[in-house]
């Protein structure tokens, strides 16, 4: 794995913020690639995790805020379980999509922030998924209102997906762990 860094992208600043918000300390990192090796997306994004761990404590800067694993990323938390150091790099990874938010850096291939915002939003009001209406914020959002609509009368017919939404949630809980977390952010 070749890795340039130009001085002026130098950017230590990135790895001090991101080990402030994840509690981890990236120089224990000595590149076994175990990590990646068991990590699902992989092999699918452009930086591996391992790579990610590697350019950010050499010094890269923004511009690892727009790799594309972060929005890949399903934090299914591999990563931390295999690394022989204990390191939490399902945590790095957090804190790397909290920065490009933040910074409005995020730019995910097939609009992934933009589908992660409309999953959290019903989340966040119904207490729990509804498909129906995170598809209706997605299309909004994407502008493809009639994008694979030719699937939805399968899916209905298959109990794929419901018509109405999600009940027995304890909403007003949910919202406040919303609440709390954007206090907590805010707070960062
Ligand atoms: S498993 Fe741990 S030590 Fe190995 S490359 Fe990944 S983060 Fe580094
Ligand atoms: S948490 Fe993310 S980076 Fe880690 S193994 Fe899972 S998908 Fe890969």
């Amino acid at each position: 794995m070749a890795i340039t860094i130009s001085r002026d992208k130098s950017a230590r600043g990135l790895l001090k913020e991101v080990q402030e918000i994840s509690g981890v300390d990236l120089s224990q990192c000595y590149q076994c690639k175990k990590c990646t090796s068991g990590c699902p997306v992989s092999s699918l994004a452009r930086c591996s995790p391992s790579e990610m761990m590697r350019r950010l404590h050499l010094g890269l800067g923004e511009e690892l805020l727009a790799s594309d694993i972060l929005w890949m990323c399903v934090s299914c938390e591999t990563c931390s379980t295999r690394c022989p150091m204990g390191i939490d790099v399902a945590a790095v990874m957090d804190a790397l999509r909290k920065l490009a938010v933040r910074r409005g850096a995020a730019k995910g291939e097939g609009n992934v922030p933009l589908f992660n915002r409309a999953f959290l939003k019903t989340v966040q009001v119904f207490g729990r998924t509804y498909d129906l209406a995170m598809i209706a914020g997605y299309k909004l959002g994407s502008g493809k209102l009639l994008a694979d609509t030719e699937k939805f009368p399968t899916m209905l017919r298959k109990r794929k997906i419901a018509l109405l939404p999600p009940h027995g949630a304890d909403r007003q809980a949910v919202r406040r762990i919303f609440k709390k977390t954007r206090e907590d952010g805010a707070a960062q």
